[in-house]
């Protein structure tokens, strides 16, 4: 997709701090971290979300460079979360999947967005 701003990053148009990279995906540094550790790490093929017909090879594909991601920033063991924001109310932002890699710090539990709006 031409305007999609992960895809310009994908194809090297638009700068960004490449941490890991396979045939199925691309994962970078999100350009504002909410955690000591805030990657993203997008399918090269572009899917507008998670409800996009993704075949399940390429889901695989990110949920396991996630793990990978998550290993390499030496947080797999400490822990970390995996976030996929979908559609409005989610507030995805960018329409291309991608899934946020969050950790080097304890967080809440319970739901930030659910505390945000009461
Ligand atoms: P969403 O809200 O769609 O789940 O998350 C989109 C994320 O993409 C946000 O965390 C935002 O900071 C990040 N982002 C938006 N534009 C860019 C960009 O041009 N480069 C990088 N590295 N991250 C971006
Ligand atoms: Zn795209």
């Amino acid at each position: 997709m031409s305007d999609c701003i992960f895809c310009k990053i994908v194809e090297g148009e638009i700068p960004s701090t490449i941490v890991y990279e396979d045939d199925a995906v691309v994962a970078f540094e999100d350009l504002n971290p909410q955690m000591p550790v805030h990657t993203l790490v997008v399918p090269k093929k572009h899917y507008d979300n998670i409800g996009d017909g993704i075949p399940d090879t390429e889901l695989g594909a990110v949920f396991n460079a996630a793990n990978k991601v998550a290993a390499m920033k030496g947080i797999a063991e400490s822990g970390y979360r995996v976030i996929v924001n979908t559609n409005d109310d989610a507030q995805q932002s960018v329409h291309h999947l991608h899934v946020h890699v969050l950790g080097g710090a304890p967080m809440n539990s319970g739901s930030p967005a659910l505390d945000e709006a009461d």
